[in-house]
């Protein structure tokens, strides 16, 4: 049987459904968990199935969280989405139910769960969930929310049909979900809404991007930074992908001080595969867009130098 399969008929058997993502949730992390519990919802209007995590921290417009005892965990079935490693579940009461299942399209460096189901070649984990209601559409119900949540999350993750994840499928998948009813332009449009501090963010960004002869940039926003802007951490999202618009720049890191003094690391590349680095330090993700954490500037340094000599092996590579 196919994990899919298994994972349908073990959603049938449990009447309370509890679903998680990631801490500091993208779109594609409320999109795929959201979306999977508005369908569950519909199609088993008898079954308690909740969303649950912190702070959606600016993605309000998608969802919002339910609050539950921890007494609904006994007996309950625990799905978490778009979640490589577990300490990066929010709310790490998603061991206290009674089974756990593992959907996500990173690389599965943890496979925590009974049951593991990992498309890494799938754009988003929202394109995953519509691929799982297409498979069991006889007994399943998609709302129209469920399509806005789902849509959001892949053109969240693909950075609008850009990054090269996005596959025939991926816009396949797009363009079932919008053959349901929601605005999507006006979502498109929340999605790609800044504020005012954060467009002069990334006029900073631009200025003090720092790029090296082989095309590693780097990038540092300190804490005093944001703080005079009234900028949060979750607001950087806006500016992560800016770097890869300029030609020179094959590589980055946008280095981001939190209040207790450690650094946000968010990297990103055009084709040098930066995960090892990630990995290397507390983090982990995509090829090609990852996350970690550097304790001071001195890791910050390490993480940049790390940067440039895999890009400076990237170019000999295609000059050979
Ligand atoms: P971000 O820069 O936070 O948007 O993250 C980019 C990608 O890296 C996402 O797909 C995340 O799942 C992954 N990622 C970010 N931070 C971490 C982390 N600390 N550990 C593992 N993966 C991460």
């Amino acid at each position: 049987m196919s994990v899919r399969k298994d994972i349908f008929s073990t959603i049938k058997n449990y009447e309370t459904i509890i679903i998680h993502r990631h801490q500091r949730p993208d779109p594609d992390a409320i999109g795929s968990q959201v979306g999977l519990a508005e369908i569950l919802r519909a199609s088993y209007p008898e079954k308690r199935v909740y969303q649950v995590g912190g702070a959606v921290e600016g993605l309000e417009f998608l969802a919002e969280m339910n609050e539950i005892e921890d007494s609904i965990y006994k007996d309950a079935l625990v799905i978490v989405t778009d979640t490589a490693n577990s300490p990066r579940i929010s709310d790490d009461r998603y061991s206290l139910g009674d089974k756990l299942i593992k959907i996500d399209h990173h690389p599965n460096d943890e496979p925590y769960g009974n049951l593991v189901w990992i498309n890494t070649k799938a754009s988003s984990c929202s394109e995953m969930i519509v691929d799982f209601y297409d498979e069991f559409q006889d007994e399943l119900v998609m709302t129209d929310n469920a399509a806005r949540l789902l849509y959001a999350g892949i053109v969240g993750d693909t950075g609008r049909f850009l990054y090269p994840a996005t596959t025939p499928h991926t816009l396949e998948t797009a363009a079932e979900l919008r053959g349901y009813s929601f605005d999507a332009t006006g979502l498109n449009r929340k999605l790609e809404e800044m504020s005012l501090s954060v467009a002069k963010l990334a006029g900073y960004v631009y200025q003090a991007l720092a790029v090296d002869e082989q095309g590693a940039a780097q990038v540092i926003i300190s804490n005093e930074l944001l703080n005079e802007n009234g900028i949060v951490d979750a607001q950087t999202a806006a500016i992560v992908a800016l770097p890869g618009a300029i030609d020179e720049v094959l590589a980055w890191g946008i280095f981001v001080q939190q209040p207790e003094g450690y650094y946000r690391v968010r990297l990103r590349s055009k084709g040098p595969v930066i995960n090892e680095i990630a990995k290397r330090h507390h983090g982990g993700g995509h090829p090609l867009a990852s996350g970690a954490n550097a304790r001071d500037m001195e890791e910050v340094n390490v993480i940049y130098r790390e940067i440039q000599a895999i890009c400076k092996a990237f170019r000999k590579q295609q000059i050979k």
